[in-house]
């Protein structure tokens, strides 16, 4: 086969990986349950659990190829995929500078497990290099960052996180996930080790729980010596289930990139809507940055309802559009994170954070923008008019 960084980002999804059906001479690859194989006369021991299987390996070598990486590796969720890598570079007495605002999972694995470790971290006040420096202690040993952040869409400056990392011999870590590999591959900037949580855009269809990582050969090295330890492998019919999403990862992502930057500014122009963010949006405080270090703004993006729309009516009020947890679908999910994701936080703290009781998020899949628009108007007629009544 070509190398990988000739082929297109279709061809690769398509392509790159496949296992060969030698017996048959099917299309596509074929799926091995086997979770015995043979060990004599063979350089590789197959396991599951050593995520060596013939669909893992090839699973791991597509995600190294979208990510620009030499390996990749396939786990049975995100938060697998995280728990692994910072455990993987962090041992008892080291320090850890975690980006404010992260994923929830995340934030708690860390407030809640670390202490058992004797891992120190620090999240940082701000998003700013500054902010990162203040954090810094001398036993730092990884730096992590989530970017674009949920639910604000604020952008990290991966440049930057590189530049520190070096000064400070640290393992930078990102999770990409609100990303995916289309539209930003943090690895051309130098960042270490690329983190999905394949359960959304890899994954694509609501129906998968996964994980990923993208890294050199070394640190994949190190994350498996721990990971064949923990056990936290996929199956392998999901496995191959994630192979058979990404061959349209590309097709899907740049549809809803196109959708979501109309939606963005057909929502920026409504008078009931006090604000929208979107990385692509001209006036978003981290346009500049944004257009710098992504290839397209993602599907992903909140907006603000104004106070005398209520956001619960707004979102009842929704016939095509799902209120959903999770996100990147090809169908299209809202959420409201005071609700959800940041309930946990107090009202004041949520209101710091810019949170409001107003704020939605906004996953756009991939249907037609009139049919999204109609949704929507259909809502604000019924959200509007109860509060006039
Ligand atoms: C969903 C998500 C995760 C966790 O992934 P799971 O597959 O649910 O374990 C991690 N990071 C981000 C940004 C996510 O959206």
């Amino acid at each position: 086969m070509a190398k990988t960084e000739n082929m297109g980002v279709n061809t690769i999804c398509t392509h790159v990986g496949e296992v060969a059906d030698e017996q048959f001479k099917g299309a596509i690859s074929p799926l091995y349950m086997s979770s015995s194989y043979a060990y004599e006369n063979v350089d590789i021991k197959r396991y599951p659990r050593y995520f060596n299987t013939p669909n893992q390996e090839a699973l791991g070598k597509k995600i190294a190829a979208l990510e620009h990486t030499e390996a990749g590796m396939i786990f049975g969720s995100g938060m697998a995929a995280v728990s692994h890598c910072l455990l993987a570079f962090l041992q008892k007495g080291d320090h850890v500078v975690l980006q404010k605002t992260l994923y929830g999972g995340t934030y708690n694995f860390v407030v809640e497990e670390f202490g058992k470790f004797g891992i120190e971290y620090t999240f940082t006040n701000g998003f700013a290099e500054e902010d990162f420096r203040n954090a810094l202690q001398d036993n730092s040993k990884v730096i992590y960052v989530e970017t674009p952040s949920n639910p604000l869409m604020l952008i990290t400056d991966l440049e930057m996180i590189t530049r520190l990392a070096k000064e400070h011999d640290l393992v930078s870590m990102i999770d990409n996930t609100f990303a995916s590999p289309i539209n930003q591959n943090p690895a051309d900037f130098g960042i270490d080790i690329v983190i999905h949580s394949a359960t959304k855009y890899m994954g694509g269809h609501s129906d998968i729980c996964a994980g990923a990582v993208a890294a050199s050969d070394e640190h994949i090295e190190q994350i498996w010596n721990l990971s064949k330890n923990i056990g936290g492998s996929l199956s392998d019919y999901t496995v191959w289930l994630l192979e058979r999403s990404l061959k349209t990862l590309a097709l899907r992502v740049k549809a809803q990139n196109r959708n979501a930057k109309k939606m963005a500014k057909w929502l920026h122009k409504h008078p009931l809507v006090k604000k929208v963010y979107y990385p692509g949006l001209k006036d978003h405080p981290d346009y500049t940055l944004a257009k710098k270090q992504m290839k397209g703004y993602t599907g992903m993006l909140s907006f603000e309802l104004i106070p005398t729309v209520n956001a619960e009516t707004f979102m009842q009020s929704l016939q095509l559009i799902k209120q959903s947890m999770s996100l990147a679908g090809v169908e299209s999910t809202i959420l409201s994170p005071a609700k959800t994701s940041h309930t946990l936080l107090s009202a004041e703290e949520r209101t710091h954070q810019g949170i409001s009781d107003g704020l939605l998020r906004f996953s756009v899949g991939i249907e037609e923008k009139k049919d999204l628009i109609a949704d929507f108007e259909h809502a604000f007629e019924v959200a509007a008019k109860k509060e006039i009544a």
